[in-house]
């Protein structure tokens, strides 16, 4: 796929973010254009896309290239950090758990670290629900006890430990967004989602859909709701971009630090997405059903209220159908990914 560069011209602050060339960080850089800030991409691509890149200067490098990092504050005028870049892939975080820490909190620790030596107070931290981990209310809300279950859980609320501390320290000011189930993608198809490998449901179903996959296994059916199958929270990227520009104004504006969660409130069960992908695509997908995965509680759907109210945050891509059509045109017009 050719990357088709757009020449920006806005007047708004400059944004370093962290994993521009991933599934929401690219997103991020899309919505920051059309809100007249600039974006300012630093991507390892690891796990991110070159081709995902089509907005502002891009630097590929790690957040823990100290010299880069310096190089991009002095010379774009940074006035506040998104950070997109954690890996995300739960199992494999318990297999190599060596590689989160690093990664997800040791290199984070050096991204703040150069933050302060060139004095950028402004951090927005994408944190998740995992941090929660076993729900003990659904739904759940900021104030939900933090017990994560797996490293990847524990390296993101290790981040939202340091930001506390380096807020009282250092007066970094940060606001943490804990995510539900990213999906979806932009409904001009420039971009979506590639994850190599992908384990996430929707993509896996469309690709099912596509025939380059089987069908789809469902992880569970014997779980305590309706249909037996688990329940998730699923939150449109540009929904969730939405929310960052909101935070990032507020901490431009002097709020200090805070927590959001961002989901829609309203849970879906593993058969549910499987059955609109069916309507929404026209085909049949074959599913079969396998054992549960280990680590997945029965159901995970929290409460936006606080981002509704004191972030003044829309979703305006909110159900289920809009979530899995955008994701599906992106799907059919890449089946290879960006590698089409
Ligand atoms: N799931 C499934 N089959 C798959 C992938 C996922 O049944 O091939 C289920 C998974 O067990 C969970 C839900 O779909 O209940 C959402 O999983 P996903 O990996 O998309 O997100 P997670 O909730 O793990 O962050």
């Amino acid at each position: 796929m050719k990357t088709t560069m757009h020449p920006i011209n806005n007047t708004k602050p400059n944004i370093l973010v962290v994993g521009g060339a991933g599934y929401i960080g690219s997103h991020m850089c899309k919505f920051l254009v059309r809100h007249g800030y600039t974006p300012v991409v630093l991507d390892s691509l690891v796990y991110g896309h070159k081709e995902a890149v089509k907005w502002g200067p891009f630097y590929k490098g790690s957040m823990e290239n100290k010299d880069l990092l310096g190089h991009i504050f002095q010379k774009h005028k940074i006035s506040a950090v998104m950070h997109f870049a954690a890996y995300c892939y739960v199992g494999e975080s318990v297999t190599e758990p060596a590689k989160y820490y690093r990664n997800n909190v040791s290199n984070t620790a050096i991204l703040l670290e150069e933050m302060i030596k060139y004095r950028i107070n402004n951090f927005i931290f994408s944190s998740s629900c995992a941090t929660y981990g076993e729900p003990v209310d659904i739904p759940m809300k900021e104030d939900h006890p933090q017990n994560p279950v797996n490293p990847y859980g524990r390296t993101k609320l290790m981040v939202e430990q340091m930001l506390e501390d380096f807020h009282h320290a250092y007066g970094i000011r940060h606001i943490c967004l804990r995510y539900f189930n990213a999906a979806g993608a932009d409904p001009e198809c420039e971009i979506g989602e590639d994850h190599r490998p992908e384990t996430h449901l929707i993509p896996l179903v469309l690709q099912a859909a596509l025939g380059k996959k089987e069908g789809i296994s469902i992880f569970g059916d014997d779980y305590p709701t309706a249909d037996g199958t688990c329940i998730r929270d699923y939150i449109h990227v540009y929904d969730l971009a939405q929310a960052h520009l909101l935070a990032l104004e507020k901490l431009l504006n002097g709020f200090s630090a805070g927590h959001y969660n961002l989901g829609n409130g309203e849970g879906h069960s593993v058969k549910e997405v499987i059955r609109h992908a069916s309507k929404i695509t026209g085909q049949v997908i074959p599913v079969q059903i396998a054992g549960r995965r280990k680590g997945d509680p029965a159901v995970l759907v929290g409460s936006s209220k606080k981002a509704i109210e004191t972030l003044g945050w829309k979703p305006q891509f909110a159900d289920l159908e809009t979530i899995v059509e955008t994701a599906w045109k992106w799907h059919k017009a890449h089946p290879e990914g960006y590698a089409t």
